[in-house]
Parts: C-alpha cells; sequence; structure tokens
C-alpha cells in the first residue's frame, strides 16, 4: 500500500469493513467506485469507465454517479442482487485538515431495503438469518420495512431432514436475503438450495456474530424485557442466536435506529400446514408455473384486499394454511360474518380505501424518513379507525369483535397529528408551512414576521410606483441577490437617487434601499429561524410518535386481517362459495367443487363442476384414468386446493363441503424439468415421489399426476404400482389420495385393494372424434383416447392412421404384459429388469410372409455368396415385406 495516494488508502481501508459490497465513495458531488467495483458497476449501470490516479504505474479504474440522482443507480444495483455501501463525507471537505473523514452510513441489500419502488406493497420483503449446529437450524426471519419479525427452530436427526424443512422455509416466505453462519454456508448442498434453486442472495456472517449470550442480550434490549422467556424463547439457543445475529446484522449495516421491530415471535412449523416447494409451485397457491405472476394463481382470485397491509397477511394465510380446528373456525366466523352482511361490504371496502400502509409508516417514522406528507397519510389513516369501529359494531359477530380492539382506536394520536401538522403540509420540510398555526408560538411569530415582511414588500412596491411614476416597477426576490427594486431600461431616467445599483441586466437594471436591505435581513433571518423551528418541532413531534409506534403496529395487524376477512368474504359473494364444514376426522367430501383458477378463467357458466369423497375406508385412493385434455390435473388439484382453502379459513368454490383437517398435502404433477439443478426430469419426478413417501401420513392428501412417466412403459408402471400400494396401505401410509394416470393397468388395482375406487371422466364420441364432458364419473376410462385427441389436434390423417395401426399390434400383445403385472407382487420388486418383456415384440404381429422372410434371413450363408448374389436376396426379400 505504500505507494497508493492517501485517499486511496482510505478507500480501501473502508472497502475492508464491506468486502462483499460495492462501495460508493463520497467525493465532493459523485458517489465514486473504484478498481473491481468500478468495472461491475460500470458493466451494470452502463456508465462510463474512466480512471484517477491513484499512486500506482497505472490509473485506477473508476466510475461515478453524481450524488443527487444515486438512488435510482442503487436501486438498479440491490434489484441485479448487489450489496451497496454509502461511504459518505463526515465533515466539511473545506474544513477538514489533511484527507477528509469518510464512514459507512449505511449498507443497502435486497433484505434490508425499507421503502422505494423495489418493496412490492402486497409482500413482505424478508431478511433471513440461518444457524446451523448440530443438525439443528435457528431461523429467523425480519421484514425491515414493516417491522414483523419471526423466529424457530427447526431440528433435524440428519442433515436430510432439516434441507427438507429449510427448503419448505424458504419456499414459504421467499426471503430477499439470507445470511449464514460459517458451519451453514461451508455446506455446498446448503449454498446451492439457496442460491441456485431459490436464487437469493446469500451470504456469511462470522460464527462470533451468532453468539447465544450477546444475542440473547441484544434481543432482551431491542424488545425491552427482562429475560428471554417473556419472548417465548427461552431454551431456544439457535432461535436466539440466529435472531440475535439479525439484529447485529441490522445494527452493523443500517446504523440507525430500529424502534418499530417491537415484536418476534416463535413460532413452530408444526402449527401450519408444511408445504413443499413443489406443491406450492404446483398448486399455483401465490404465482402461476409459467409466467411467475400473481394473476392466474389462487392468490389472484382470492386476493380482493384494500390495503397492503391486508394483501401480505391474505398472502401468509395462502401460504401457512392453518391445523387446528379452533384457528379455522375462528377465522372462518370472521368470514362467515362478512360474507351474512354482504350488502354493505362495499361500504366497508370505501372505509379501507383511506388507510394507508400503516406497517411502513411506522416504519420510516422509526428510520427518521418520514416526511410531513406521510404524517398526513398517517393521519388520514387513524381518521379510519373510528369508522371501522362503529362499522364492525353493527355486526353482530363475537369473533369479529374480539379481532378489532375498540377500546383503543388511536383517537388520541389522529388528535395530535392534527394539531400539529398543517393540512397541506408538503412533502419536503424545506418547502415550510409544515406547523399548523397555533401549535407553536414560536413558529407562529416567524410566521407572522415573515407574513409582515411580505405585505411590507407588497406596500412598498405600491409606494414606490406611486412616488416614482414608473408602472412597471416591481419588487423581486430571488436566492443569490435577495430583495431588489427591478426597473426596465425605459423608465432608467425617473429612477431616485436614493436607490442604489445591485446588478444590471440586459434591458433591466436592479435596485435595493436601506430600508428595503434592513426588511431583507429581517425576512430572511424570520425565515430562517421557522426553517429550523419547524424542523426541530417535526423532529420532535417524530419523537412523540415513536412512542405511539407499538399501538399503531396493533392496529395495523388488526386491520390488516379484518382486510384479508373482507377479501376471502366478497370472494366467496362474488364467486359463489360456501362454507366448509371443518372436521377433525379423516373424511373429504366434496359436492359440486370447481376449480377457482379455472372457472374464473373459463367464466363459471362453462365450468363443470365435480363431486368427490375420500375417506380412510373403502375410498381412500381415486385412480383417474381418461385422456390427455379431460381434466384429470384440473380435478385433482381443485380438490386440493378446496381443502387448502378451507383450512386458510375460507370459504370454498363448491355446493357444500366436508373437510377433514390434513396435515399436509403433497403434489408430484407433471413433469418439470430442474434445470437450475441440473437434475434429469425423471430423476426430480422420482426424488418428489421418494419425498411423498417418507413423510405422508394417514392424515394427509396427495395428488400425483402420471407418476412414472420419465422411464420405459415397463418401468413406469411398476414404479407407480408399487408406490399406489405403499400410499394404500394402512400399515405403511394410507394417505388419501388422487392418482390421474394413463396407466390402464393401475386400474386392475381396485379389484385387489380395498380403499382403491377407479373413476374416469366422462367422454361423449360422435362422428367427429370425441366430446370432453369434465364429469367424473365412477369406473375406469374404456379406452385411451390419445388417438383421438391427436386428430382434435389437426393431426395428419397419415399418421393418425399410422397410429392406429401401432396401437393394434401393441394391443395384441396387451395380454402377456398385463398377466406379468397382476401377479401379487409387480416385476419390480421380483425380478427387476431381467423380468421386462420386449415391448415390441414383432414377431407377435408377422404375417407368414414376413415371417418366412425373416428366417430366409437367419439362414442366408453370406460368406458363401458373392456380393451380387447377396444384394438380390435381399431385393427379394423386400418384395415379400
Ligand atoms: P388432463 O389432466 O386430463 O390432461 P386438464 O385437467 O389439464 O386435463 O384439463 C384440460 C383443460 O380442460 C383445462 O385447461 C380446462 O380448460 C378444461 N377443463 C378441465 N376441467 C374442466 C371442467 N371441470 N369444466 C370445464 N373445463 C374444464
Amino acid at each position: 500500500m505504500a505507494e497508493l495516494t492517501p485517499m486511496m488508502i482510505q478507500y480501501l481501508k473502508i472497502h475492508e469493513e464491506v468486502p462483499d459490497a460495492l462501495l460508493f465513495f463520497r467525493l465532493g458531488d459523485f458517489y465514486e467506485m473504484f478498481f473491481d467495483d468500478a468495472l461491475k458497476a460500470s458493466r451494470e449501470l452502463e456508465i462510463a469507465l474512466t480512471g484517477r490516479d491513484c499512486g500506482l504505474d497505472e490509473r485506477a479504474p473508476m466510475c461515478g454517479v453524481p450524488y443527487h440522482a444515486a438512488q435510482t443507480y442503487i436501486t438498479r444495483l440491490v434489484e441485479k442482487g448487489y450489496k451497496v455501501a454509502i461511504c459518505e463525507q463526515m465533515e466539511d471537505p473545506k474544513e477538514a485538515k489533511g484527507i477528509v473523514k469518510r464512514e459507512i452510513i449505511r449498507v443497502i441489500s435486497p433484505g434490508t431495503i425499507s421503502e422505494g419502488k423495489l418493496l412490492e406493497s402486497k409482500k413482505n420483503n424478508y431478511l433471513m438469518t440461518l444457524y446451523l449446529d448440530n443438525n439443528c437450524l435457528g431461523v429467523a426471519s425480519l421484514d425491515v420495512s414493516t417491522g414483523d419479525f419471526f423466529v424457530t427452530e427447526m431440528k433435524g436427526k440428519n442433515k436430510e431432514q432439516w434441507m427438507a424443512q429449510l427448503s419448505d422455509e424458504l419456499g414459504r416466505l421467499l426471503p430477499a436475503e439470507v445470511i449464514l453462519n460459517p458451519e451453514l454456508f461451508k455446506d455446498p448442498q446448503a449454498l446451492g438450495l439457496i442460491e441456485n434453486n431459490f436464487g437469493i442472495l446469500a451470504s456469511l456472517y462470522p460464527e462470533k456474530y451468532f453468539n447465544i449470550r450477546n444475542g440473547g442480550k441484544r434481543i432482551i434490549e431491542q424488545f425491552d424485557v427482562f429475560a428471554l422467556g417473556a419472548l417465548d424463547l427461552e431454551r431456544r439457543d439457535h432461535a436466539v442466536a440466529a435472531a440475535g445475529a439479525l439484529l447485529g446484522y441490522l445494527d452493523a449495516t443500517q446504523k440507525r435506529a430500529l424502534t418499530h421491530i417491537k415484536t418476534i415471535r416463535y413460532y413452530n412449523s408444526k402449527d401450519y400446514m408444511v408445504l413443499d416447494l413443489s406443491t406450492r409451485r404446483n398448486l399455483e397457491l401465490t404465482q402461476t408455473l409459467r409466467t411467475l405472476e400473481k394473476r392466474g394463481s389462487l392468490l389472484g382470485v382470492l386476493d380482493k384486499t384494500v390495503t397492503a397491509m391486508g394483501g401480505r397477511t391474505l398472502r401468509r394465510w395462502v401460504e401457512a394454511p392453518l391445523l387446528k380446528t379452533e384457528g379455522i373456525f375462528e377465522r372462518q366466523g370472521c368470514v362467515d360474518a362478512f360474507y351474512h352482511n354482504a350488502p354493505r361490504l362495499p361500504e366497508f371496502k370505501t372505509i379501507l380505501t383511506k388507510v394507508y400502509d400503516l406497517e411502513r409508516l411506522c416504519g420510516k417514522l422509526s428510520f427518521g424518513s418520514i416526511n410531513p406528507k406521510d404524517l398526513l397519510a398517517l393521519k388520514q389513516s387513524l381518521g379510519a379507525l373510528p369508522l371501522i369501529k362503529d362499522f364492525i359494531d353493527t355486526i353482530d359477530s363475537e369473533k369479529l369483535q374480539q379481532l378489532f380492539d375498540k377500546e383503543d382506536i388511536l383517537e388520541d394520536i389522529w388528535d395530535y397529528i392534527d394539531k400539529a401538522i398543517d393540512d397541506d403540509a408538503p412533502m419536503v420540510l424545506k418547502d415550510g408551512h409544515v406547523i399548523k398555526t397555533g401549535f407553536h408560538q414560536e413558529i407562529d411569530e416567524f410566521r407572522e414576521a415573515t407574513d409582515k415582511g411580505q405585505d411590507w414588500i407588497r406596500d412598498l412596491e405600491c409606494r414606490e410606483k406611486e412616488n416614482t411614476g414608473i408602472k412597471n416597477l416591481k419588487v423581486k426576490y430571488n436566492r443569490i441577490f435577495g430583495y431588489f427594486i427591478e426597473i426596465t431600461k425605459s423608465n432608467l431616467s425617473q429612477v431616485p437617487e436614493e436607490y442604489i445599483r445591485k446588478q444590471t441586466l440586459s434591458n433591466a437594471e436592479r435596485y435595493f434601499t436601506p430600508e428595503l436591505k434592513d426588511m431583507e435581513n429581517k425576512i430572511l433571518g424570520a425565515q430562517e429561524g421557522l426553517l429550523r423551528c419547524e424542523t426541530e418541532i417535526f423532529q420532535k413531534i417524530r419523537e412523540q410518535l415513536l412512542k405511539e409506534i407499538p399501538r399503531i403496529q396493533k392496529k395495523a395487524r388488526e386491520v390488516a386481517e379484518l382486510d384479508a376477512i373482507y377479501s376471502l368474504a366478497t370472494v366467496a359473494q362474488q364467486n359463489h362459495y360456501v362454507c366448509p364444514k371443518i372436521v377433525d376426522e379423516k373424511t373429504i367430501f366434496i359436492e359440486n367443487g370447481r376449480h377457482p383458477v379455472v372457472e374464473e378463467m373459463i367464466g363459471s357458466d362453462h365450468f363443470i363442476g365435480n363431486d368427490c369423497t375420500l375417506n380412510n375406508d373403502d375410498q381412500r385412493m381415486l385412480i383417474i384414468t381418461g385422456p390427455n385434455m379431460a381434466g384429470k390435473s384440473t380435478f385433482i388439484r381443485q380438490v386440493a386446493i378446496i381443502t387448502l382453502m378451507a383450512q386458510i379459513g375460507s370459504f370454498v368454490p363448491a355446493d357444500a363441503a366436508t373437510i377433514g383437517v390434513v396435515d399436509r398435502i403433497f403434489t408430484r404433477v407433471g413433469a418439470s424439468d430442474d434445470l437450475a439443478s441440473g437434475q434429469s426430469t425423471f430423476m426430480v419426478e422420482m426424488t418428489e415421489v421418494a419425498n411423498i413417501l417418507k413423510n405422508a401420513t394417514d392424515k394427509s392428501l396427495v395428488i400425483l399426476d402420471e407418476i412414472g412417466r420419465g422411464t420405459s412403459t415397463f418401468d413406469g408402471i411398476s414404479i407407480a404400482w408399487a408406490v399406489v400400494e405403499f400410499l394404500h396401505n394402512e400399515d405403511n401410509i394410507g394417505a388419501k389420495t388422487l392418482f390421474a394416470t394413463h396407466y390402464h393397468e393401475l386400474t386392475e388395482l381396485e379389484s385387489l385393494k380395498p380403499g382403491i375406487k377407479n373413476f374416469s371422466i366422462r367422454l361423449k364420441e360422435t362422428p367427429d372424434g370425441v366430446i370432453f364432458l369434465r364429469k367424473i364419473i365412477s369406473g375406469p376410462a374404456d379406452q385411451s383416447y390419445g388417438i383421438e385427441v391427436a386428430k382434435l389436434a389437426g393431426f395428419p390423417t397419415r399418421v393418425t392412421q399410422r397410429a392406429q395401426e401401432i396401437l393394434g399390434h401393441l394391443e395384441s400383445g396387451e395380454n402377456t404384459y398385463r398377466q406379468e403385472l397382476l401377479v401379487t407382487e409387480p416385476p419390480m420388486l421380483s425380478g427387476g429388469k431381467g423380468s421386462q418383456l420386449n415391448f415390441f415384440d414383432v414377431t407377435k404381429s408377422m404375417t407368414d410372409d414376413e415371417e418366412a422372410a425373416l428366417s430366409t434371413l437367419r439362414d442366408l450363408k453370406m460368406d458363401e455368396m458373392s456380393p451380387i448374389e447377396v444384394m438380390n436376396v435381399i431385393y427379394q426379400l423386400r418384395e415379400k415385406i
């Protein structure tokens, strides 16, 4: 470093504090980046790369952005997954002796943004810390913008177990950024899961920050309690280590108060229905498989929330359905109460439209970034609370009354803001007129002084016009020259002697007088005083309101839940859903059920409803056969989605439904290539099925769509067969299962297993081909209509004819392989690969001529023949086949 300039030495030293961030180094009016950072940033931001002498032989690569436009550049970098450290000048360069003092004032990363366009309003933005020790994971997740803070622990007997739980949790919360302790960071599989499968920015945080004792102290201090027990964190060392590290990380990177982080909640993943990643994706709960958009997902249908907080709450509900009937009853009761007051729902909506994002306003309040307009938004939101209270009062539902605490509707806070902040306050404090007249004496005095001064100026203008006789004489103001009297060139002859020249313009002269100068000083002094005073008082108001954050947050949560409930009730009304009966038994009964998303897409008049009965007895597993496009997938998914909706507390798209609470829903649907992890489709499919076989219980609901298709037919059928048996048998799993399949062979299982029933989807044959009736009926499908579907899809006739021919050949061999399968144990288990038959055993369907040709060929003594003789024989043979 000896040769580097002192400033570069300072730069590199500061950069050492944040090795994994891009350092925005303040130099006058610019933030500059050097060396590797400059190369990266100039590429990502498409800004010019230059150089700067740094003391070394070669100039240091450099690029920069003007400080006033920095925010957009920072946003773009964070959006691309970078961390950006802002390093400011901590003293006035003019007054600095030697090198200007500089410090990092904040590190901005995807998980720590608290405002701005990177935050989606109806989605939480979590920063997660993970602490792995001894096969136990401490998990802490915080949304810095709202203060939502959750912790849990995941214990596994081995790595596979905690990895699976971690994957489920990442899938549920989809954090924007994850911080890991070294033990976890050095595990390539865990890191791969986070970075590759989920595409989340992961960084290492040294072990010392995961210290349980220090973490505990930091938590106690943050939440202002006597002991960890008060937060339900006693003897939860892993959770404490993770949460402590998270707070420590924020202290280090944000360097600002975290006053709005007022609650931390320990949760047990057993309180919610665990949904693995593929199930979440397959059921398209919050985003579609293809476009990854909310539109077209279940949440897309259910979300009629009005407020951002309500939107986030509903999303959380959809991501974590409940397991305990009491919890479900509670929500359902509230939804029901709103549902039965349907004509008044628009009225409630109007009230909610007045409510801004109270949670994020609390965040801004705490971070000190709240502006006067935000306080007006806060006031307007609080103003809606009495209206909400009145509305809830008129609804006859004890559950709703419990949800909204009517004792405290924050009227005092509303009053305070109303008295303090001007109704037309601007966004920027500097623009003035922030504090309401009458709130603070000094401000009023300063304001009076400036007002008086302005009046005096206006009077002066009139007076001077009269005195001089110059009609277009004007008294004006600008920031550089202050107040002056402006006289156009044509009137210069009338300028009185006592005017003192200030500035000459091309067509006018500007003057002042001693009394104008005197007033200018008074006005500017008063204005300065006013601004100083308004800033000071605004700060005091902010501090006063900071104390109220817990009360505001509590109300925000209540309003958010009411909004989510309003949304569910509105959808239930609009889409004609019914309230499902929730029972603690192992049955699912749905009458005329519909798929909420498909129904909305194709219109409810066109959707054919279907019944479904599942129990733990004679109808535990339904095997559904039928051609492609018949509606199998839609049916099995809709059963899963209806069950899930019921456990959220929502009404469901059906004429009637009784839902026995399930512990988990598993799906194995379609063939989605997991390119990121480099696994083959078949491997992915088998991994997913393995996960189901390991984790499903007799309280689970399993949805299987076409398993075993990624391998040869016999392999596939054998695997599917064994899976069906294992899921069905009570001494193995005994889960409720819906299985859609092409393999007709599997329908034979109905006669072998007591809990299996065959179903198919009714079709109608017409001279022009088949028509899908979409109605589920008892019994297997007669045949596979694949070729019919190919015809409908516009296959050339020659191709469908040929397919028909091949089908004929194959079917003639069918008995053999079907018999092979009908032995009590499928071939895969008894004989492995060796017992497979050659599917294309062509000799079975040969004509006599063809067989004769084959035998001639086999006996041909080519060694004794000339090439031309061989050619001739081959020509003859070809004639025969
Ligand atoms: P499969 O799984 O049998 O190949 P899908 O479930 O994918 O068939 O259904 C194919 C299409 O049929 C769906 O995209 C949907 O538009 C329509 N469909 C499915 N079920 C119904 C239904 N019950 N009523 C109306 N249309 C349906």
